[in-house]
């Protein structure tokens, strides 16, 4: 069939139309090789530009079609699907961007701008001549997730799950439900004993047809993709397969031990926040001079974050040390407070109003524990105020050490190919839009993997993860990406350089008449190309840019110069 390409030329307003010539790049286009139709319109993407397409293609038979506008980002998919509307396959669509990359950063230069909007044209053209028909394929979704950690994190999660109707693996590495959750006396800012949220939880867990509890079980392997994993779990020397098509990753973090800080280990009455919490639940009175030191271990160079909530907690167990005994004098050596918020604002206020003490000191003068006989009767602090160091006698002192990234991450990080933020915390895809996933499809994280959370924030993740998983288990079958890459087995010279270079674990071995060659598998591509450009033996290429569409838009720039 001979091609018959139609170029469609977007004024975008005055943003394009402003600064290049239209009618002249209009004009241009129609004299190039196999462009059947070109016209302008003044916003292509308005339902009269949609249309005008559609019409062109059923009117002039069209088999490729290439609009020259703003950006892919937004506008592909539109165009792409307008064009399958006409009944044309919507991979034979090329984008050209003449707005970012033309109209914009040449503003200034209307001819130039004009020209070299020609040129894009022209390359988008000679790229089109190359595209193929490419057919969307879907693959099945098995209605079962895996929550790995069953903190509160993980127990949200694998609630919610199971509640919309899906089977749950919860799989715990403890021989118990709750997470740090369990070791925590109150809650701030209600001061509410944990017991009260945590214990109907691990209950509904506990006692939910649809979720199956995997205690005492390590997560050793994980195959597959969105819809269809399968991990291994294996509890002593027994194994188990299960097979699930959505994972959630909620592994939580440890409290940091502040060895090294503080002469932490060497005074019995020197503990940290969650050792006091989990050696004092019953009774907090008994402590007549309290010093607490935060920013333990934290905000320095080796860990520059902040641990978040631990501020929180200070005050927390200042308040309830403080109602326990009323005489008590107890002074909080803070960095800073960090109190964001009406009700952590509130919480602060409640604690100076009830006689809690606040005294700033600095990372470079840190406070000085000294004792006698294995326990801790003083802290001297620089007092940035009195320009000298001040002593406050001590019968508990109390680190505020921040939660640091799980002990497992960085395995679990490999295996899955998850990604680690600098801080060893798992990464999400994206801050703002894509807070609870992975870019891995189908496999979310939740809570205190992600970043120091509190039990609100903990909870709210876990149901985020939740309703996101969900989603391609009640649609039962996901689009696999389309343009993804291929290998000709033929040429494949078995370096293995594109399985070390996939960063989503799509690239693995496969036997060719007994040679081990590429195989990518179709499910778990995403058409990045990295394995593409790495091939030296030109094996790969990836489904809408293959190498010769590459090189002729190339060399239609090629051609331009040469002139
Ligand atoms: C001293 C202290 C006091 C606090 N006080 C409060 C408070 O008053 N109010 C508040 O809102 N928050 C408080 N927090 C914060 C709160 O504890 C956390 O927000 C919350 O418990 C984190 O829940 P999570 O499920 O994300 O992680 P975690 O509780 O850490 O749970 C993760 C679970 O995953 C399991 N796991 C880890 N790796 C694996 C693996 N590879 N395979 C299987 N299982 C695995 C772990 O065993 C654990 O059970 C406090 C924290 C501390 C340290």
């Amino acid at each position: 069939m001979s091609l018959r390409i139609g170029v469609f030329v977007c004024h975008c307003g005055t943003n394009i139309g402003g600064v290049v010539d239209v009618e002249k790049v209009v004009e241009y286009a129609k004299g190039l090789p196999n462009v059947a139709w070109a016209e302008r319109n003044l916003y292509t993407c308005s339902e009269n530009g949609l249309s005008s397409i559609r019409e062109k293609i059923a009117e002039h038979n069209l088999n490729r079609v290439v609009v020259a506008s703003c950006t892919p980002r937004t506008h592909e998919p539109l165009f792409r699907a307008n064009c399958a509307k006409a009944g044309l396959n919507k991979y034979l669509f090329e984008f050209v961007n003449i707005r970012e990359q033309c109209s914009w950063i040449h503003k200034n230069t209307p001819e130039g701008a004009t020209s070299k909007a020609k040129d894009l044209v022209r390359m988008g053209v000679s790229k089109a001549r190359h595209l193929e028909e490419v057919i969307d394929e879907y693959t099945d979704v098995i209605p079962s997730s895996l929550v790995l950690g069953g903190g509160i994190s993980g127990l949200s999660a694998a609630l919610s799950l199971a509640n919309q109707g899906f089977d749950v693996q919860l799989v715990e590495r403890q021989d118990q439900l709750g997470g740090l959750l369990r070791g925590i006396n109150r809650l701030f800012p209600t001061n509410q004993p944990s017991k009260e949220i945590l214990d109907p939880l691990v209950n509904s867990v506990l006692t939910h047809k649809k979720i199956h509890v995997h205690l005492h079980c390590e997560l050793v392997d994980v195959q597959g993709f969105i819809g269809n994993f399968t991990a291994t779990i294996k509890n002593g020397e027994e194994s188990e397969e299960l097979r699930v098509g959505t994972i959630i990753v909620a592994t939580g973090g440890n409290e940091l031990k502040p060895n090294g800080f503080f002469n932490y280990g060497q005074f019995d009455n020197v503990m940290t926040q969650l050792e006091f919490e989990q050696r004092y639940k019953p009774d907090y009175r008994g402590f007549n001079n309290i010093v607490m030191i935060n920013c333990v271990g934290i905000r320095n160079d080796e860990r520059p974050y902040c641990g978040r909530f631990c501020c929180i907690t200070a005050l927390k167990n200042a308040i309830l040390l403080k109602e326990a005994n009323p005489q008590s004098h107890i002074t909080i050596l803070h960095r800073d407070i960090m109190a964001t918020g009406k009700i952590y604002e509130d919480y602060y206020r409640k604690a100076l109003s009830i006689g809690v003490r606040f005294v700033r000191h600095t990372l470079e003068k840190p406070p000085v524990i000294t004792g006698a006989d294995g326990a801790a009767d003083n802290v001297s602090v620089y007092h940035g105020l009195t320009g000298g160091d001040i002593d406050i006698k001590s019968d508990l002192v109390l680190l505020t050490t921040p939660i640091i990234p799980g002990d497992d991450s960085e395995r679990l990080s490999k295996m899955m190919k998850l990604p680690l933020g600098a801080d060893g915390f798992f990464l999400e895809a994206h801050q703002k839009l894509r807070p609870v996933e992975f870019p891995t499809d189908g496999i979310f994280t939740a809570g205190c993997a992600r970043y120091p959370s509190e039990i609100a924030e903990c909870t709210t993740q876990g149901l985020a993860a939740a309703a996101k998983a969900g989603v391609p288990m009640a649609q039962g079958s996901v689009l696999a990406e389309a343009l993804i890459a291929v290998v000709d087995s033929e040429r494949c010279s078995s370096c293995g350089r594109c399985i070390d270079i996939c960063p989503f674990g799509a690239s693995s071995w496969k036997d060719n008449r007994g040679v081990p060659v590429a195989y990518i598998n179709p499910a778990e591509c995403k058409g990045c190309g990295l394995c593409s450009a790495s091939c030296l033996s030109g094996a790969i290429h990836v489904k809408g840019f293959s190498d010769e569409g590459i090189m002729d838009a190339i060399n239609a720039v090629k051609e331009y110069v040469a002139v």
